[in-house]
C-alpha cells in the first residue's frame, strides 16, 4: 500500500532531508570575494574536496558554492550504501581496468576505512555502520554471476562468503532468495544527509567559507585566475574544483560524457518488533538483488526499510526538473516488488517516496579531468555509487590541481575517459533500447540480446 491508512499520504520530501535538526542554509554570496580554491557543488564530492584541501593545507583559503542547499542533489537522496568499490562493483572494475583492479580495490578499502576515521574524528553522528552487503539471487541464472564475483573478490583478499538459499534466508528472510554473496567488509550503511551535514560542519570549523543558494552561472578565465559568476556576486579563485554531479554541466565537454538518469526510492514506516523478527536481518546488511534491473534495500536507525532502484529513467533531452522527482508508476512497481520480497509485511505503509538524478557515464564509474590550463579539475560520472567513492574523487581532484604525478593521477581510471554519448535523438533511442533489452534479459534467464552483446564487445555493457 502506498500511503498511510488514514493520513495524507506519503511525503514527497526525501526521507533523509526530512529531519528536524537539518541545518538552515547559509547566506548566498554577494559582492566579490577571492579564494585560493573554489569548490563548485555541495554534495559529497564538493564537501570531501573542500575538507581534504583544508586537511592537506590549513592555510589554503577555500570557498564552496552550492546552487541550492548542501546535500540537495543525489547526496541527500541516496540509499546510503557507502561502498569500498571505486568502480561500481568489482565485476565492472575487472571489465574496465583489468590491469589495475588490485590497486583500485586496495585504494577503495583504504578510502572506506578513512571515511570511518574521519566520521569518528569529526564526531559526525550519521549511523555509519560497517554492515557489509548482501547480494542476493532471485533467479537461478544469477547464481553463476554471484559465484564468479565471490571468486574474484576472494582472490583480491575480500572477506566474502557464498550462501545457499537457506543460509541467505537465515540472514534476511525473503521467499524470493535462491542464494547470495555476503561481502562482509566492502560496504557500510550511513544516513547520507547526516554525513553531509557533518562534513559541512567540519568544513566550516576548518575555515571553509560556504555559500548556499549560490549557483555558479559561468566560469570566466583571466590570465592567472578564474572568476565564478553567481547571481549576486563573483568569486575569484586561483584554482577551481568542479563537483556538480549531473546538473547542467558548466564545462561543455561534460555534456557528452554524462546523462542524468532518475532513480526512485520508497521508505516504510518503522517496523514493529514482530515485523522485524519476521525478517531476521540481525546483521543489518545493505541488500541488493542481482538482476539487470536491480533493487537495493536497507534498514534505517529506527528500523524502516528503504527500498529503491529497478527503474532507471532517462528523459529526452537530458531533462532535469523538480516534477520528475515523483513517478507514481515507478512507486507502484516498487511497492509491488517490495510486497513480493517481504510478503510477511503485507500492508505496511510507505511514509516517503522520492527520486533523484544519477550522473551516469558509459563506463559506470567516475572520470576526471582538467580544464583552463590545469587551473580547474573536475570529477563526474559516479553512476549511482558515489557515496564512498566521492572521497577518493576529492583526493584525485586535488592531486590533479597540484600538478604533480601521484599514485592516483597515474591510474588508468584517472587518465582515461568514458565513451561519450551521442546527441539526441540517438541518445534517447540508445538508452531506451538498452533499458528494454536489460528488462528482456531479466525475463529470459539473463540471456543478452544482440544489442547488449554488441555493447559488451564495445566495452559499454552493464552487468549488474
Ligand atoms: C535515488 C538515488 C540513490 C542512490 N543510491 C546510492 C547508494 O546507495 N550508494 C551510493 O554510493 N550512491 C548512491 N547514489 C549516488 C550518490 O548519491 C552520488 O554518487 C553521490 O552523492 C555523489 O554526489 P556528488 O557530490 O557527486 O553529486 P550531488 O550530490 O548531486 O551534488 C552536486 C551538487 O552540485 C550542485 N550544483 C550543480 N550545479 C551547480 C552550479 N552550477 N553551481 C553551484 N552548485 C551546483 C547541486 O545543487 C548539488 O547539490 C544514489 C543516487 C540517487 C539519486
Amino acid at each position: 500500500m502506498i500511503g498511510t491508512s488514514n493520513g495524507p499520504g506519503p511525503s514527497d520530501i526525501p526521507y533523509w532531508l526530512d529531519q528536524a535538526d537539518a541545518p538552515n542554509p547559509l547566506p548566498p554570496l554577494t559582492g566579490t570575494e577571492s579564494a585560493d580554491l573554489a569548490v563548485i557543488g555541495g554534495g559529497f564530492s564538493g564537501l570531501w574536496t573542500a575538507l581534504l584541501a583544508k586537511e592537506r593545507d590549513p592555510a589554503r583559503s577555500v570557498c564552496l558554492l552550492e546552487g541550492r542547499k548542501i546535500a540537495w542533489g543525489g547526496t541527500g537522496r541516496n540509499g546510503g550504501f557507502c561502498a569500498a568499490s571505486l568502480t561500481h562493483r568489482l565485476s565492472n572494475g575487472f571489465d574496465r581496468f583489468p590491469g589495475e583492479i588490485a590497486p583500485l580495490e586496495r585504494l577503495g578499502r583504504q578510502n572506506l576505512f578513512e571515511i570511518g576515521q574521519a566520521i569518528s574524528r569529526y564526531g559526525i553522528d550519521c549511523d555509519f555502520a560497517r554492515t557489509g552487503e548482501l547480494a542476493v539471487a532471485t533467479a537461478r541464472w544469477q547464481l553463476d554471476g554471484l559465484a564468479e564475483s565471490a571468486d574474484q573478490a576472494s582472490a583480491l583478499g575480500a572477506d566474502v562468503a557464498l550462501l545457499d538459499a537457506g543460509q541467505v534466508r537465515a540472514q534476511v528472510n525473503s521467499p524470493t532468495y535462491l542464494g547470495g554473496m555476503w561481502d562482509r567488509d566492502g560496504c557500510a550503511t550511513v544516513d547520507p544527509a547526516r554525513l553531509a551535514w557533518g562534513l559541512r560542519r567540519a568544513c566550516l570549523s576548518a575555515g571553509v567559507r560556504i555559500y548556499e543558494h549560490t549557483p555558479v552561472l559561468a566560469i570566466d578565465s583571466a590570465r592567472h585566475r578564474l572568476t565564478l559568476r553567481t547571481p549576486a556576486g563573483h568569486l575569484r579563485a586561483d584554482q577551481v574544483a568542479l563537483a556538480a554531479g549531473a546538473f547542467a554541466p558548466l564545462l561543455r565537454r561534460l555534456r557528452y560524457y554524462i546523462v542524468p538518469v532518475y532513480d526512485y526510492v520508497l521508505m516504510t514506516r518503522p517496523l514493529t518488533r514482530p515485523q522485524l523478527a519476521s525478517i531476521g536481518w540481525a546483521n543489518r546488511q545493505g541488500v541488493g538483488d542481482s538482476g539487470n534491473q536491480f533493487h537495493y534495500y536497507r534498514l534505517t536507525r529506527d528500523n524502516r526499510i528503504l527500498f529503491g532502484g529497478y527503474d532507471a529513467v532517462y528523459y529526452y533531452g537530458s531533462k532535469i526538473a523538480a516534477a520528475l522527482d515523483q513517478r507514481p508508476r515507478t512507486f507502484a512497481a516498487l511497492a509491488d516488488h517490495f510486497n513480493t520480497t517481504f510478503p510477511q509485511l503485507d500492508g505496511i505503509e510507505f511514509t516517503h517516496r522520492w527520486g533523484g538524478v544519477i550522473d551516469t557515464c558509459s563506463r559506470f564509474c567516475a572520470f576526471f579531468g582538467t580544464a583552463h590550463g590545469g587551473r580547474l579539475s573536475y570529477v563526474a560520472g559516479y553512476t549511482g555509487l558515489g557515496v564512498g567513492a566521492s572521497r577518493f574523487g576529492g583526493n584525485v581532484v586535488l592531486d590533479l590541481l597540484a600538478g604533480q604525478p601521484t599514485e592516483l593521477t597515474e591510474l588508468e581510471m584517472v587518465r582515461t575517459k568514458p565513451v561519450p554519448f551521442p546527441p539526441e535523438p540517438l541518445r534517447a533511442a540508445g538508452i531506451g533500447l538498452t533499458r528494454w533489452s536489460l528488462a528482456r534479459s531479466d525475463r529470459n534467464d539473463g540471456h543478452r540480446n544482440l544489442w547488449l552483446r554488441a555493447l559488451d564487445r564495445a566495452g559499454l555493457g552493464f552487468d549488474s
